[in-house]
């Protein structure tokens, strides 16, 4: 695990040096929290081996003076790069990186109209492997986050009744996520009822629950920044022998999976832990999405779970593992927990059970 701040700057400054630019320039909001502790949503940070100053527009001045760590705060009003121009703070700096996967293309237009001598060298997401490794206080934000998801997803299991809305379950996990202490929902909530549980990223909608259905549950919270995410289950009444049986086959790949889960050991051989079972199972065409993906100040951040990525599994990174089966016409069943990496092996951050919920 990442100890506190001191490392902190040193892993941003590892990472200037590691692209070999005299300067970062980050806007990504996460990336910019995770440097600074800024939670508002416009600030730039432009980072040299010798200063660090943030900029904010006028909304966030008082804000920014009571989040920013570690960098000098500039409130210029709406025009940052204009300022940052007009100031010169970028006197002398040859190589910039900037982040590829949030600037757009007019902003890179303009930088390069403001700063024509800076060669800028475009990399996506700066900071998203530095962030990967988690500190203590990180992992004890997803671990409320994650204590509140489950507390309300027994709390909503217990009102499900034939007739309630896919609308409408989606609501109250919203609402009891807010009243039990979650700052914002992490995502959009998955409520999705019997054929509608094989759209893997079904949005909810008037259909109802009926006795016999099979409803799949994927929701999660934020607390302090730091997200939740979970899958799970429920069968309101008892359920198919075919609902049990591709349940059961679900389950065993995410066993499969957290076997072989530990630091160091290849993403893809994750995913490919658990994509065996489900093939030998001979639903090999049915399982579309990757195992898993990084969780922490962005639901899905670096790394991806995926049979397309090679890396090792970063120590100290928390990462759902989120394996299914999508029937079309019929049903799908996702499981999904939280676990974090360790150098050998896992903790499940999850702490309910993976059954299938029978009401
Ligand atoms: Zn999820
Ligand atoms: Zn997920």
């Amino acid at each position: 695990m990442a100890s506190e701040r001191d490392s902190l700057q040193d892993r941003i400054e590892d990472r200037r040096r590691e692209l070999d630019v005299d300067a970062l320039l980050v806007q990504a909001p996460a990336d910019l929290r995770w440097a600074t502790g800024f939670t508002g949503s416009n600030g730039l940070l432009l980072w040299t081996a010798s200063a660090r100053h943030f900029l904010t527009d006028g909304r966030y001045e008082e804000q920014a003076a009571m989040e920013v760590r570690g960098a000098e705060v500039h409130v210029p009003g709406y025009d940052l790069p204009g300022y940052l121009a007009e100031r010169g703070l970028m006197a002398g700096l040859r190589q910039v990186a900037i982040d590829s996967a949030v600037l757009t293309v007019a902003s890179h237009q303009r930088l390069k109209e403001l700063f024509p001598t800076v060669s800028w060298v475009a990399e996506p997401g700066l900071f998203s492997k530095a962030r990967a490794a988690k500190t203590e206080d990180e992992i004890e934000a997803v671990r409320r986050a994650q204590r509140i998801t489950e507390h309300v997803l027994e709390q909503v299991v217990q009102d499900l009744r034939p007739g309630v809305s896919e609308r409408e379950v989606a609501a109250e996990l919203t609402v009891r996520c807010l009243r039990g202490g979650a700052d914002a929902m992490a995502f959009d909530p998955i409520v999705a009822v019997a054929e509608r549980s094989a759209l893997p990223h079904a949005t909810p909608t008037d259909r109802t629950v009926d006795p016999g259905d099979p409803v799949l549950l994927d929701f999660g919270c934020v607390v302090n920044g730091y997200a939740s995410d979970m899958s799970r289950m429920v069968s309101l009444g008892a359920p198919s022998e075919a609902l049990r049986r591709i349940h059961s086959i679900v389950v065993s790949a995410m066993e499969a999976a957290e076997e072989v889960l530990r630091g160091g050991v290849p993403a893809r051989d994750v995913d490919r832990a658990a994509r065996d079972v489900i093939d030998r199972a001979g639903y090999a065409d049915r399982f579309p999405h990757s195992l898993g993906h990084g969780v922490g100040l962005s639901v899905h951040e670096y790394p991806t779970v995926s049979w397309r990525n090679a890396e090792p599994m970063p120590e100290g990174c928390i990462v759902t593992l989120e394996p299914g089966i999508y029937l079309p016409g019929a049903f799908g069943v996702r499981v999904e927990d939280l676990v974090l990496v360790l150098a050998d092996g896992r903790e499940r951050l999850t702490a309910i059970d993976r059954d299938l919920i029978i009401l």
